[in-house]
């Protein structure tokens, strides 16, 4: 067949279709290699090195060859993540950016995540997860309240804190007076977080049992008071995209302030990836 009398749907349609197998078979391929490589099979092909011979026969960059032989060996103990390496499941790069949080404990699940989660919802996933810091535990959900241990999270913000100067006046002169400063913002820091968490409580007290999914001005109101007009992840500093229900809507039909949180859109949209896997598995 003469590929010009393909119509513009056929001719797309064959090409995303090779271009789909084309990666299913590079993964493949890809999977294969560590072992060829310990066995040393490319020195019976006349290749010097595994590098020479990947590239020769399946046209792998040495970047490509070292990722893999890289990673290879961190998964011997994860068969999980191992096996969706050696079947050619999900691409080296997605691999790789789990590998790093990756323990014995938490494996199987990562390797569920790494297969639902689109590359720029793993990323932030894995980020989030670093910053949680919780050893062995893979759930990085869209936990509001853990404020990470480390501080140094914030150290550029940190510089950039300036107060006006009738602010650092009457600062001065309290200091001057013998209190501390630092323990008075401590305690107006609390008092705020207090007031917000009993407003939210006043507001979830005041809706109606039935509630639409429009969701009340008073409570989109106390979750700005919260947040301001940003993400509500700890530690992200994005715009905020939607109100989120932390507690799935269709479940608990709630406008309950403690169970919304303004969301950006990648923390949002990885809010729900996990959301939908985790009702898929409890269906089964
Ligand atoms: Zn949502
Ligand atoms: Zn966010």
């Amino acid at each position: 067949m003469i590929i010009t009398t393909l119509s513009d749907k056929d001719l797309v349609s064959r090409f995303e279709y090779f271009g789909k197998m084309t990666l299913r078979y590079r993964y493949r391929v890809i999977g294969l290699l560590p072992e060829v490589a310990e066995r040393k099979l490319y020195l019976r092909r006349g290749c010097a090195s595994i590098f020479e011979y990947a590239k020769k026969v399946a046209g792998l960059s040495e970047e490509q060859t070292s990722r893999v032989l890289n990673i290879a060996p961190r998964l011997s103990d994860k068969p999980a993540l191992r096996s969706l390496l050696e079947e050619g499941n999900v691409s080296v790069n997605k691999l790789a950016r789990v590998v790093s949080i990756a323990t014995v404990e938490n494996e199987g699940e990562l390797a569920e995540r790494v297969q639902i989660l689109s590359k720029s919802a793993l990323e932030t996933f894995v980020r989030d997860y670093r910053v949680a810091c919780v050893p062995g535990h893979a759930s990085a959900e869209v936990s509001l309240g853990d404020k990470p241990e480390s501080e140094s999270l914030f150290k550029q913000e940190r510089k950039n804190i300036e107060v006006a100067p009738d602010v650092a006046d009457q600062l001065a002169i309290l200091r001057s007076k013998g209190f501390d400063i630092d323990q008075l913002l401590r305690e107006l820091l609390a008092k705020r977080e207090e007031d917000i968490q009993q407003k939210k409580d006043d507001v979830g007290k005041s809706l109606p049992e039935e509630s639409g999914r429009y969701i009340p001005v008073r409570v989109k109101r106390v979750l700005m008071e919260e947040h301001g007009t940003k993400c509500a992840k700890f530690g992200c500093n994005k715009a905020s995209h939607e109100i989120h229900h932390t507690a799935r809507y269709g479940v608990i039909q709630s406008h309950d302030p403690h169970l919304l949180a303004p969301l950006c859109r990648e923390h949002h949209e990885l809010a729900h990836l996990l959301d939908v896997k985790y009702a898929e598995m409890h269906r089964r």
